[in-house]
Formats: C-alpha cells, sequence, structure tokens
C-alpha cells in the first residue's frame, strides 16, 4: 500500500520543548540520539550522564532525602499535586511528545499523560494515609503497631513504551513516601523525560524550599546507566520495568546486595472467548488489546483461544477487523496502529512470523508498507496467525501486533495453556457463564497478576495494583497498597504496664 509522505517533525518537537520548558542545552550536540519511529528521523541529541555523574546524583539523592523524610507526609502530597496541576496544564504538548517519540496514536499519547495525572491524584490522597496496623498483644499493658518508614533513594528505570507513565507510576509514589528518586528512561525515549522533568521542576518551584533540589533527577543514556542505578549500595529499591532479558540481569545483582527489587518485566498475555461469549463485545476487546498501542503494550493480548463452538463465527469478523483498522501516522485522525518503535522490532516481528508459519501457522497481515521519503519507519499491518498448537515463537512475548488464535474444546484445557508459559502478567476470559468466569479466576483459573472478565488484558487504571507473576517479576506498582514497596516498615511493641511480662511464657527473672 502506498502511502503520502510524512511531514518532518523536527521543528514541533522543538517547540513543544520549548514550551514544557526544556533548555535546549539538554538537547542540542549531544551523544544520544532521539529519534521519531513516526518518520525515523533524528529529532535530537541530548547530553547524555556518565557513571561518574550517576554516582555523583545519587549522593546528591540520598543528601536530598535524608532532608525530605522529614517534611510530613501531607505536605510532600502537596508537591505532588502542584505536579499534577503542571501536568494538567501541559497534558496537550507532552501527549503529543509521547506520540511524536514512542509513535502512539494522539488519544494513547494523551491517555498516558491522564495516567500520569491520576496517579499523582491518587497518590496526593494517600499522603494522607500511609496507614499501619495495630495489632493484638498476648501481653497485659501491651500495645503492637506498624510504623511506616522513608526508604531512601528510589531507582527508576523505564521502558520506551510508556515512557512517562511508568516513571509517574513509581515516582509520584516514592515522593508521597518520602523517597527521593533517580529515573533512568529508556534510551529511546529521552525527549519525553526532558519534558516530564521540565514540569516537574516546575512544580518544585511552585512548592518553595522544602523541595531539595536534588529530589527527583533524571539520567539520560543507555543500560550502563541502569547498572550503575542497581549496583549501588546507596539506592534501596530499584524499580524496574522492560523485558524479562533485563530483568534476568537486573534481579540477581539487587539480590546480591539484598536490595528490594520491584520488576515489572514482559508478558505473553492470553484471552478464553467462551461458547457464551457475547462476541460483538469481544471482537472489540480483543481488537484494542492485541492491535492497540501496535502491540507495543507489557499487556498487549497475544494468544487467543477460542471455543470449538464460535470459533468460526468470530475468526472471520476478526480477520475483517485486522484488515479495515488504519494503519499509518497515528498523528492523523482515524489512525489506530502507528509504527513499531525501530528496525530491531520489525525484525524481531517477521523473525516470529516465520517461525509460526514453519509450525503450521496461516498468517493474515504482517506486511510492511513504507512511506515514500521515510525509510527508516516501520509501518505493519497487525498480524494474525491461527495456530494448531501453542507451539514455537507463541510461548514467547514478541514485542509487535502478532495475535496467535488457538481452538480449544474444554475450559480447563485453555486455562491450562494459558499458564503454560513463562510470563504471568495479564489474561482474560470472555464469558456470560457465571461459574466459567469464576473458574477463571479461582485458585484453579489463571496465574496472572491482573485477570479480567469480558474485557481484554490491556488498559489497566491506577487505583488496582499492576504487575505479574512468574517471569514477568512478581513487582507491583501504581494502585492498592503498591505503595509499601517504597516505605520500610518497623514493628512496635509498647509496655504501658509497668510490669515486663514476655512472650510465650517465658519466664527470665534476673535477680
Ligand atoms: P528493555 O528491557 O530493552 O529496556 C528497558 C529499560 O531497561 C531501559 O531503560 C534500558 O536502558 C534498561 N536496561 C536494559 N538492560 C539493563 C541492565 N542490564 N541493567 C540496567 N538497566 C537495563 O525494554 P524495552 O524494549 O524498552 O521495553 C519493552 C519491554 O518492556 C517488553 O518486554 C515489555 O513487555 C516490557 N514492559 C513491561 C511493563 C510491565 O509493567 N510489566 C511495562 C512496560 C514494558
Amino acid at each position: 500500500m502506498s502511502q503520502p509522505t510524512i511531514p518532518s517533525l523536527i521543528g514541533e518537537t522543538d517547540q513543544i520543548l520549548a514550551r514544557l520548558g526544556v533548555e535546549k542545552k539538554r538537547y542540542q550536540n549531544g551523544t544520544l540520539a532521539a529519534r521519531s519511529p513516526i518518520t525515523g528521523e533524528m529529532l535530537a541529541e541530548v547530553v547524555e550522564a556518565s557513571a561518574a555523574d550517576a554516582a555523583d546524583m545519587i549522593g546528591r539523592a540520598q543528601a536530598a532525602f535524608q532532608q525530605w523524610r522529614s517534611l510530613p507526609a501531607p505536605r510532600r502530597g502537596e508537591l505532588v499535586r502542584l505536579f499534577g496541576e503542571e501536568l494538567r496544564a501541559h497534558k496537550d504538548d507532552l501527549g503529543r511528545l509521547v506520540s511524536i517519540e514512542a509513535g502512539k496514536i494522539t488519544s494513547e499519547g494523551l491517555g498516558e499523560v491522564q495516567e500520569m495525572i491520576d496517579i499523582c491524584d491518587f497518590a496526593v490522597g494517600l499522603s494522607r494515609q500511609l496507614y499501619g496496623l495495630t495489632i493484638a498483644s498476648e501481653r497485659p499493658g501491651h500495645r503492637m503497631m506498624e510504623t511506616w518508614h522513608p526508604l531512601g533513594v528510589c531507582g527508576v528505570i523505564s521502558a520506551f513504551n510508556f515512557p512517562v507513565a511508568v516513571f509517574s507510576w513509581n515516582a509520584a509514589i516514592a515522593l508521597v513516601c518520602g523517597d527521593s528518586v533517580v529515573w533512568k528512561p529508556s534510551e529511546k525515549t529521552p525527549l519525553t523525560a526532558l519534558g516530564v522533568e521540565a514540569l516537574y521542576r516546575r512544580a518544585a518551584e511552585r512548592f518553595g524550599k522544602d523541595a531539595p533540589a536534588d529530589l527527583l533527577m533524571v539520567l539520560q543514556g543507555g543500560r550502563e546507566l541502569g547498572e550503575v542505578l542497581v549496583d549501588d549500595p546507596r539506592v534501596p529499591v530499584v524499580s524496574a520495568t522492560g523485558s524479562t532479558r533485563m530483568g534476568r540481569a537486573v534481579g540477581p545483582r539487587l539480590a546480591k546486595r539484598f536490595a528490594r527489587a520491584i520488576l515489572e518485566l514482559g508478558g505473553n498475555n492470553a484471552a478464553i472467548v467462551c461458547p457464551s461469549a457475547n462476541l460483538d463485545l469481544t471482537l472489540r476487546g480483543v481488537a484494542f488489546a492485541a492491535i492497540g498501542t501496535a502491540g507495543q503494550r507489557c499487556t498487549t493480548l497475544r494468544r487467543l483461544f477460542v471455543h470449538d463452538s464460535v470459533y468460526d463465527a468470530l475468526l472471520p469478523r476478526l480477520k475483517a477487523a485486522y484488515q479495515s483498522v488504519k494503519v499509518g501516522n497515528p498523528l492523523e485522525d482515524g489512525t489506530l496502529v502507528g509504527p513499531l518503535i525501530d528496525k530491531a522490532a520489525f525484525d524481531n516481528m517477521q523473525r516470529a512470523l516465520e517461525a509460526a508459519i514453519a509450525e503450521g501457522g496461516k498468517v493474515t497481515g504482517g506486511n510492511r508498507f513504507t512511506v515514500p521519503g521515510r525509510d527508516e519507519a516501520y509501518y505493519v499491518h497487525p498480524a494474525l496467525v491461527e495456530m494448531p498448537a501453542q507451539c514455537g515463537p507463541v510461548s514467547e512475548e514478541t514485542f509487535a501486533p502478532i495475535l496467535y488464535v488457538m481452538r480449544y474444546n474444554e475450559l480447563s484445557e485453555a486455562i491450562a495453556l494459558q499458564n503454560d508459559v513463562g510470563a504471568g502478567l495479564s489474561s482474560s476470559i470472555f464469558t456470560n457463564d457465571l461459574g466459567e468466569a469464576e473458574t477463571f479466576l479461582s485458585v484453579a483459573g489463571s496465574d496472572c497478576g491482573i485477570a479480567n472478565v469480558n474485557i481484554g488484558p490491556s488498559g489497566a487504571e491506577i487505583g488496582g495494583a499492576f504487575g505479574g507473576e512468574k517471569e514477568t517479576g512478581g513487582g507491583r506498582e501504581a494502585g492498592s497498597d503498591a505503595w509499601k514497596a517504597y516505605m520500610r516498615r518497623a514493628t512496635n511493641t509498647i509496655n504501658y504496664s509497668g510490669a515486663l511480662p514476655l512472650a510465650q511464657g517465658v519466664k527470665f527473672d534476673v535477680a
């Protein structure tokens, strides 16, 4: 399919960065190339930090923590509230920058900033809680309770596909918890990180001198800077989002120094379509989850198990939806699928499709089309692959829009297949049968961190804890009680009795 060319985004990017308040010297004549996957062009050259800069930043963040931790939590929440206000005021610009740098369609770029605003709101409320339990003591005149204290410097390592939201899930919570933050964004999305940093600075200025200058810092560069965060004993908690490959490297290094790890790694998410499913709703849920964000969400739907009795009704409709979806410039109205992030992503996709064909898969879509003058932009039609079984590339996450479809007969068989992969992030069932839905959510059901009924596996809200099991890393971020990972817990026993009874009936009387 031939396309009209896509105009350059360099000028617009420059204007957005200026409006967000990013200084030019941060993204000119540096060594890190910032590219747009929409046009494939280089937008800017961002100045990178060295390993020595990283160590220095960690030291300064530690000093900032010493000051910040003593400020009452609701006051800390005020800084996050102001940050949320800046995000609201600059949502259009930052959302557009997310689209330009990560290739998301306009509504998804804006949606990502909305997610940042939502987590700021959540964190502000949380700043007035951070509660511990009181616990019954067996000893008369004693009280037991839990106290939660800030932990220290929180290192955040993030992936390209949610270049700003994942940062905010961590930073908004860490800041109200009393931690300082050093953020290593993806080297593929440095400009959005600069934009976020500039908005944070505005909020900190409005907040005044109670916000230490080095409370939140951004470390621009590649994995070697992430490694500095991972190895530095002054960083007690690292939240790392990215591939399972990254987690395999980072996890043991953090464990070696007994640091806390919040690992948010790859997913290989599935949905099960049952005989009673509402197929209209299923079709829309599956399409958004499998095709949205060009298949580049950690929660993207990658495996679909369809009951034999509805397979032939659903598949033709799904294929028609795949063929009608508009792929192209994500900044244009009506586009639903933007580009892949880069050539490596495209090559991985083609390799997976070849491997699927070798295993007997029948592929619809998956082909690339080029945009005149934009040879470095990688646009692909989403691929639907009918597989005879769960084999070959189906068991692995390929970070591209490939949906493998398989038939099943028994729900227990579909659940077993769904769980029979390394990753354990997100999962769904489409059914109107209460027994099937509850089975899926039960102990014998999905083994994932997220299990949904009648919605796809992607598109989580920040109110719940987000994360997954097994090779997804076990970490939890965002809502619910995920904040506890950013604090340390002290169990306190207070004796107001005047006597000294010992627990478990132990006698130890000295003269
Ligand atoms: P990636 O693993 O290539 O990189 C992620 C980040 O880790 C980058 O900032 C990178 O510089 C850093 N990094 C890589 N190796 C490192 C190391 N050894 N030590 C320290 N830092 C290191 O991932 P990506 O291509 O940017 O993102 C896509 C992947 O992220 C997919 O697998 C996707 O499923 C996953 N992801 C998971 C979640 C989640 O919440 N579970 C969210 C978004 C993305």
